[in-house]
């Protein structure tokens, strides 16, 4: 393993502040009755914090060298999944929930991932998970900010999200270029507001955010749904279209996916 030279494509910037690590693991709150699933184990820094100290860990590591290195470990109550998170069928994996979910994760794909993630948030207590901080930022953010998307208010209807550590680039080998934050997700008990139907609600929250200057109308219609649909919406719930998408909360968003599919 001592060996393995970093490779970029992968995404492998493998972390060593021990610092960083212990916050990490002490953020997933972990017992021995945990089901865990790791996505990108690389040299095993978070890893080896968790073997032994979980009912069961699931990981998944698409580089075959690093695989091949926890496959022929003895440990029992590990699980190797060779291949590609963003692919694998997570559905299959996940098969004793509620899992938390640790990760240092590969940044080119965090975005993709966390979708994932929500997808199958009924399989999920609670996430620890790395990122390159501007993607962080946008997580935390608030409704009317720079940083609030699409992926703040998907994550933030489900989820408390939470800061544990701002991680500078020396707390990796090799250093990436950005500042680095690890973030802890907490699944509410109940979501931040009643959304009828996340799938439909998912579609109308990305669609809001597709053209970040435009109008929710303008955004709205290009997705296809019509003005005379807006009007009746506007009508019942007095939601103004001529606001942008990033001045909504999370509530107006449930709001606003009711209305679209109920009026
Ligand atoms: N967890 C290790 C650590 O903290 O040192 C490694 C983190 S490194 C930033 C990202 C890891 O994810 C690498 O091991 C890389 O091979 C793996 N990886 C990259 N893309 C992946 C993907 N699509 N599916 C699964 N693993 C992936």
């Amino acid at each position: 393993m001592a060996s393995h030279r970093p490779r970029k494509r992968f995404g492998q910037n493998f972390l060593k502040d021990k610092n960083v690590i212990a916050a990490t693991i002490a953020a997933a709150e972990l017992t021995g009755d945990d089901h865990v699933l790791e996505i990108g184990p690389g040299q095993g820094a978070l890893t080896d914090q968790m073997i032994g100290r979980v009912a069961s860990l699931d990981i998944i590591e698409i580089d075959r060298d690093l695989a091949t290195f926890f496959q022929a470990r003895p440990e029992q109550h590990l699980t190797v999944h060779v291949g590609d998170a963003l692919r694998l069928d997570w559905s299959a994996i996940l098969l004793d929930p509620p899992y938390k979910l640790v990760a240092n994760l590969p940044y080119n794909i965090s975005s993709q991932i966390l979708f994932k993630m929500i997808e199958h948030r009924h399989l999920i207590e609670r996430m620890v998970l790395m990122f390159q901080k501007e993607v962080g930022d946008r997580l935390r953010a608030e409704p009317s900010s720079k940083d609030y998307g699409a992926l703040t208010v998907l994550c933030q209807l489900w989820f408390d999200v939470s800061r544990v550590a701002l991680v500078p680039p020396t707390a990796f080998f090799p250093q990436p270029k950005v500042m680095s934050e690890v973030l802890c997700f907490k699944q509410r008990e109940q979501p931040r507001a009643q959304v009828d139907d996340p799938a439909f609600f998912t579609r109308v929250v990305k669609a809001s955010f597709a053209q970040r200057r435009k109008t929710l109308r303008n955004c709205l219609v290009a997705a296809g749904f019509t003005a005379e649909q807006l009007e009746k919406v506007t009508a019942e719930t007095g939601l103004d279209f001529g606001r942008r998408g990033e001045t909504f909360t999370i509530e107006e968003f449930a709001q606003l996916a009711h209305g679209l599919q109920n009026i």
